[in-house]
């Protein structure tokens, strides 16, 4: 079918909207007509080609909702009508996918960043040219995106389907990562480095598990402004102060879990350095492969842990559920990070992000 898509024809380019040819769903596929994609670092990763995946043309966007409109014939989750998030897809049959941790589904790369199915098979087309799509097996900078059986998570109908795109990524990154990888007590302390996306569905998340010490660390006075209203009893401007110092002083030595949610060695430095005995740390920032960092082997050895986290250690199907739920009863408010944006604006959306004004750019195909 033709399909309205945002286009990226080279590396660092702009994304062009473009006709072009979407494949009929597979015996295992889902067609969805997208409502809403968020916007995530990754996809603009992916255009500036920081990514390991086939060069331009390209279809990225990987926080879509929409309503299903067509299944393969052995699809039994959903039907025509249904509501449904995408997240990432995972192959079902490895040592990872079989303990239950798709995330880290030793197949990641050929079912997400392909460019293509993973049989090789394009699912985009324009005349005789192939697009490279399947962008996190669905590609959903477009007005309609072919996802796959299992990487389709069906949602209640009485939340606005707007506002759940990111869900399938940056929400459940940020909330997963302490509600299912730290997992704090309730009175605990947590500092959370970064407020994008991420950070900020972590800071609601510590709220709404009891964290009573809530510290955000950034550099953009707005955000930790709004980090505050999220919940966050304490904000560090790391421009203006050493935020280590800061937190040993607001936790009376040290915030007993941290995250670092910039994808930045320094701030990953300082995320550990925070730590007291017994303290978690959790790494969510992305950076470029074979970043390196250097930590007090020391501080580490006394106790302190650690840990790498991918989209918060969610079971996607368990878990945006759960998330929304909580957002219906005003404990996750999470859409209040979010600027809406026509799909023709794309690239004014991408740059707002880029330049900090906004935290969660989400389009309306
Ligand atoms: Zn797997
Ligand atoms: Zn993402």
């Amino acid at each position: 079918m033709e399909v309205k898509a945002a286009v990226i024809h080279e590396t660092g380019g702009e994304f062009k909207l473009e006709q072009v040819e979407l494949s009929d769903p597979r015996d295992d596929e889902v067609l969805v007509r997208v409502v809403a994609a968020g916007i995530c670092g990754t996809d603009l990763g992916a255009v500036h080609g920081h990514l390991p995946i086939p060069g331009p043309p390209s279809v990225f966007g990987h926080e879509g909702a929409g309503i299903v409109e067509k299944v393969g014939g052995r699809v039994t989750k959903v039907k025509p009508g249904d509501h449904v998030v995408l997240a990432w897809d995972y192959c079902g049959e490895c040592t990872a996918c079989k303990l239950g941790k798709e995330l880290y589904c030793l197949n990641f790369f050929l079912h997400n960043f392909h460019g293509a199915r993973p049989d090789d098979s394009a699912t985009l087309h324009k005349g005789d040219q192939v697009i490279h799509g399947s962008f996190f097996c669905q590609s959903s900078f477009a007005d309609f995106a072919l996802a796959n059986e299992r990487n389709v998570v069906k949602v209640r109908e009485d939340v606005p389907l707007e506002i759940l795109g990111p869900m399938g990524c940056g929400v459940m990154t940020g909330a997963g990562a302490v509600m299912n990888s730290l997992r704090p007590r309730a009175g605990s302390s947590i500092a959370v480095f970064g407020t994008g996306t991420v950070g900020m569905s972590a800071v609601i998340a510590a709220l709404a598990v009891g964290c009573t010490t809530i510290i955000a660390v950034d550099v953009n006075p707005d955000r930790l402004k709004m980090a505050k209203e999220f919940g966050a009893t304490h904000t560090v401007n790391a421009g203006e102060v050493d935020p280590v110092e800061a937190v040993l002083d607001l936790t009376a030595g040290g915030a007993e879990f941290s995250l670092e949610c910039v994808g930045n060695p320094q701030v990953f430095r300082q995320a550990v350095d925070v730590l007291p005995r017994l303290g978690v740390c959790g790494l969510l920032g992305v950076v470029p492969p074979m970043t390196e960092v250097s930590l007090n082997m020391d501080l580490i050895m006394n106790g302190r842990t650690v840990m790498g986290i991918l989209g918060g250690d969610a079971v996607a199907d368990l878990f945006i559920p759960r998330l929304i739920e909580l957002y219906r009863q005003g404990r996750f408010p999470f859409d209040r990070m979010i600027t809406y944006y026509p799909f023709d604006e794309i690239n004014k959306a991408v740059m707002d992000m880029a330049e900090g004004r906004v935290i969660k750019p989400v389009l309306r195909p």
